[in-house]
């Protein structure tokens, strides 16, 4: 008899699409999808009538440590995700410590703290540490690396293409499996803007866009792409804001199998008129126009946008403050349980973008890229149970209160959204209904590649 039954309910499958069927979970794993006639009866049984059932979701671009310290983080932000469905998040680990000296107490925290399960990527800052990939990969079975062309002045130098073409050089070693995020905007253009725009004392979304001009992130593209076609590196293109890129990443994915591209949630529900606080939305990348926010769902629609992420950096409203202080830019209030919600409203109610193509993009998508698949990302007979059961017609208001983040204060509060998750179920265990996390602690784990 398995552990646990999902009956009468409709399931979305990556690449089959929806499909009338039960599952039935044992072990923390899908032992069998069958018509419910078939189907062994569950020790529990869910009866999920009205609702679909999709794989757990995966947010693969998420920063924790910038709200309370990285543990506490890692145990409040990780839970907060379990709201959204989210199961599995792609961690950066940035600062230039050496990640074998620091990588170990890492591992415990996200083994003893984090909700969901949790693949992390590697900032490569500096040369001692990039001379120290093999270890990453070797050792601790990371596969997955970040390099800055562009970063926040003061809070992380930008790097040259020399440095990053040595490092995907040393990274294209290991074969195929590994993979390299890039911030791919030009320093040298941003660094100019970004001082006239703080010295002008402007502050208006209007403003801030108009001082992170596109062909920052144009040329960005495109060096990026060039970086990962002379080394043979797989190149990941983080946080697309542009229609100028996207452009440019359309032409290039031709002549180029090497680049793959993530957008996240911000440029796809915001643009420098919406209204919202400048000071809570002033990103980096910048949030640009209607016309490159439309753009981004085209390539969303059109394939050519890979995987979508909330690259989400929580802090609290007196962290934001303080981030605006130091180094002009907010951080994040909690998007990841909002990812799918906000795709949900945004994409497939409002723009009628197919629910498969849809949820791909934070499911099987990212899973296959990162070298997850098929344990996560897709609802298949031996993956791991992790799933989530939604409501696609059930509106909701995003209060932060509801959301139990370090973040007091939510950059989308008060607005409806379309599509609730009513239930999340993590390695055949319910651990969310009805907007409740259930379990005292979390039995995430690190999952290790390669
Ligand atoms: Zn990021």
């Amino acid at each position: 008899m398995p552990q646990l039954t999902i009956i009468n309910g409709e399931v979305l499958i990556p690449e089959r699409g929806m499909v009338r069927a039960g599952l039935a979970i044992d072990e923390g794993k899908i032992v069998a999808i069958a018509k419910e006639s078939v189907l062994p009866e569950g020790r529990e049984i869910i009866d999920a009538s009205g609702l679909v059932v999709m794989p757990g979701i995966i947010d693969p671009h998420v920063h924790l440590g910038f709200g309370h310290g990285f543990e506490k983080d890692c145990r409040t932000e990780t839970r907060s995700a379990l709201l959204g469905g989210v199961t599995t998040i792609g961690c950066f680990i940035g600062g230039t410590c050496l990640h074998s000296q620091t990588f170990p107490e890492l591992e415990r925290i996200f083994n003893t703290q984090a909700f969901t399960d949790v693949f992390p990527h590697l900032c490569i800052n500096t040369e001692e540490q990039r001379a120290e990939i093999p270890v990453y990969v070797n050792q601790f079975g990371v596969t997955s690396f970040k390099f800055f062309m562009f970063c926040i002045p003061g809070y992380m130098p930008s790097q040259s293409n020399a440095f990053i073409l040595n490092g995907l050089r040393t990274i294209a070693k290991f074969s195929s499996y590994c993979l390299a995020s890039i911030h791919a905007e030009e320093a040298s253009i941003l660094t100019e803007q970004w001082n006239n725009f703080f010295r002008s004392g402007k502050k208006t979304l209007i403003e801030w866009a108009a001082h992170n001009p596109v062909e920052a992130e144009e040329l960005g593209v495109i060096i990026a792409a060039s970086l990962a076609a002379m080394s043979q590196c797989r190149v990941n293109i983080v946080h697309l804001a542009t229609a100028a890129g996207l452009a440019r990443i359309r032409a290039l994915k031709r002549i180029n199998p090497f680049i793959t591209v993530e957008t996240i949630t911000l440029y796809l529900t915001l643009n420098c008129l919406s209204e919202v606080a400048p000071e809570e939305a002033r990103w980096s990348p910048a949030v640009r126009s209607s016309e490159d926010q439309e753009a981004l769902w085209r390539g969303v629609e059109e394939g050519i946008i890979d995987t979508i992420g909330t690259d989400q950096d929580c802090v609290t409203r007196e962290g934001l403050q303080k981030f605006i202080q130091d180094y002009g830019v907010s951080g994040s209030s909690a998007v990841t349980p909002l990812l799918l919600p906000l795709l949900l409203t945004e994409g497939y109610h409002n723009r009628g973008i197919p629910l498969e193509k849809l949820i791909s993009k934070i499911t099987i998508n990212p899973a296959q890229l990162w070298g997850i698949y098929p344990q996560k990302g897709t609802i298949a007979v031996g993956s791991d149970a992790d799933l989530v059961l939604v409501d696609l017609n059930r509106e909701f208001e995003v209060d932060y209160r509801k959301l139990f983040s370090v973040a007091d204060w939510s950059l989308y509060q008060g607005k409806r959204l379309k599509g609730f998750p009513v239930m999340t179920i993590k390695g055949g265990e319910v651990v969310m209904k009805e907007g409740k996390i259930l379990p005292e602690w979390g039995k995430g784990k690190r999952i290790k590649r390669g």
